[in-house]
């Protein structure tokens, strides 16, 4: 394969890699393995707009994961288990029209944002949104949405988290271990 390497001024041989490299976001720096192609004349890296977005992804991913929130395929996967568009998930939730597209692009997403997102996997809470929101929504995302709750198909146990902290609700006996009286069942 042939790109333009900047360092020689004309175009070269080039040869793409997997490399293992520490960034920095925000207020955490993650460890990962990003794809990059170097020129096989001076050895420098070359430019290739696909992979950066990419390593983007994958970097932004790797912080969602370290912060616990939901990651860009966890979005979409939500969002797809009702049908909707991205424009009609950010209006069923209330966010700006082109904020999940956003997200699912690779912007980091707001904590308040991501806990909305995260009760709305669950068709219950999805459920209770919607109502909430029904008559200020477009008629169209109205149908798409009453079909999806509609379909048996469609439950929230379907998706599954990728980090163990997720399981917040993992059923509604809650035990509570003390000392003194040994266990309690609270509800
Ligand atoms: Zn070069």
């Amino acid at each position: 394969m042939k790109k333009y390497c900047d360092t020689c001024g004309q175009s070269r041989d080039v040869t793409t890699k997997e490399i293992r490299d520490t960034f920095r976001v925000k207020d955490k720096e993650v460890d990962v393995t990003i794809t990059i192609t170097t020129c096989d004349v001076c050895g420098n890296e070359v430019y290739n707009e696909e992979q950066e977005k990419k390593n983007d992804l994958i970097v932004f991913d790797a912080y969602r994961r370290k912060s616990n929130l939901l990651t860009t395929d966890e979005i979409k996967a939500i969002r797809e288990k009702y049908g909707l568009s991205q424009a009609k998930f950010s209006e069923i939730l209330g966010f700006g029209k082109k904020t999940i597209t956003r997200y699912e692009n690779g912007s980091i997403q707001d904590t308040v944002h991501d806990n909305l997102m995260r009760l709305f996997d669950r068709k219950f809470n999805a459920a209770m949104i919607f109502e909430w929101r029904k008559n200020d929504i477009n008629p169209k995302t109205r149908t798409t949405m009453s079909f999806a709750l509609s379909n048996q198909d469609v439950d929230e146990t379907r998706f599954e988290y990728s980090t163990t902290t997720r399981y917040a609700f993992p059923n509604h006996n809650l035990k509570i271990y003390d000392s003194n009286d040994g266990e309690k069942n609270v509800c």
